[in-house]
């Protein structure tokens, strides 16, 4: 193996740059020339190929966002597109690639070698947290962080007005980042996708609270939960319950941003060198993950169709530490 091409694709996400960084770098230990591929698939299709030596990555472990910059390329979807895809990688000599992204990306990445058997190695690039095969996914760590901060920030407005606050946070059909944020945060009450009576289970709260006049709440909201979002929450809120002071925050893009935690950066990098290695072993069609602090290999298939569960006892802690 002679050269290997890396992308970052779909949203960015914190750890994406110490991912990168890793990737370069095993590469350079084993003589393996690495080509950066710019905005994902789409310059995978219109050719932004650009080789990255080591230099190139000093100094970016602790930026968000990606050097590579990302995109969503629905050209990418089509056999033509894919097509266009491969001749530029032949044409720059790409024997194999790493995919830093997200369950679409993924599904792009195994059409892809299905298709022209360019083996693929793929990292969990997502804030999301929704891939199956790792316990946590590349950016959750800092975006929860995030997260917690803006809660602490509004909980101080909240108490002072005897407010009642829902705070939208990301995840798409996921409440990864809604569970734990409103864990750590020490918010009053989750809503999230995976829980479909958390409506009614809602309603029964703030009656309890509102008997005891108690107005002040956070309720940490998943932006794909089936109640709608925290704007059409609120609306059902002031229908139902016009004693309550209630006002919504959206946190959105903000989640994405930051510079990477700890935790996210060294995933990121330990991700990162095993798919390299993964893929000088030989392997293909696999993300990298981390279950159990041991770094795991899962079939992309697997990865992209499993439905990674909640922590139940996370779920269980939601409720049994609220007042
Ligand atoms: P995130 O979870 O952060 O949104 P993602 O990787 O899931 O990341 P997507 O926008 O869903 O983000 O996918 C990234 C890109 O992968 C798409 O823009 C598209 O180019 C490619 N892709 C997604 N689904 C498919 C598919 N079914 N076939 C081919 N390519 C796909």
């Amino acid at each position: 193996m002679n050269k290997i091409g890396v992308f970052t694709s779909g949203g960015d996400s914190p750890g994406m740059n110490a991912c990168v960084r890793a990737v370069v770098r095993t590469a350079h230990k084993h003589d393996v020339e690495v080509i950066g591929i710019k905005e994902g698939y789409r310059g995978m299709v219109a050719g932004y190929f650009e080789t990255l030596t080591s230099l190139d990555v000093a100094g970016i472990i602790q930026r968000g966002g990606t050097i590579l910059r990302s995109s969503r390329c629905p050209e990418f979807k089509t056999k033509e597109g894919r097509q266009q895809a491969y001749d530029n990688c032949k044409k720059h000599g790409i024997d194999a690639l790493v995919a830093i992204g997200g369950n679409g990306t993924f599904t792009g990445a195994l059409y892809f070698e299905e298709e022209f058997g360019i083996p693929t190695i793929g990292c969990p690039g997502t804030i999301d947290n929704d891939l199956f095969g790792t316990d946590y996914t590349i950016g959750f760590d800092t975006a929860c962080n995030t997260v917690v901060k803006a809660i602490d920030q509004i909980r101080e407005t909240a108490a002072s007005h005897n407010r009642l606050f829902l705070v939208e946070v990301m995840g798409r059909d996921s409440g990864f980042i809604a569970l734990n944020g409103c864990v750590a945060g020490g918010g009053e009450a989750v809503m999230l996708p995976e829980q479909r009576d958390d409506l009614p289970r809602l309603m029964q709260f703030l009656d309890e609270k509102s008997q005891h006049k108690i107005y002040s709440n956070i309720v940490v909201v998943a932006e794909g939960d089936e109640a709608g979002g925290a704007i059409e929450l609120e609306k059902v809120i002031r229908k139902e319950y016009p004693q309550y002071d209630v006002r919504s925050t959206i946190l959105g893009h903000l989640q994405r941003g930051g510079s990477p935690t700890c935790r996210d950066r060294i995933l990121a990098s330990r991700l990162g060198h095993h798919a390299v290695e993964a893929l000088l072993k030989g392997e293909r069609n696999m993300m990298a993950g981390e279950i159990n602090n041991k770094v795991e290999l899962t079939s992309f298939r697997d990865s992209i169709e499993k439905t990674k569960a909640l922590n139940s006892d996370l779920l269980q802690l939601s409720e049994i530490l609220v007042a």
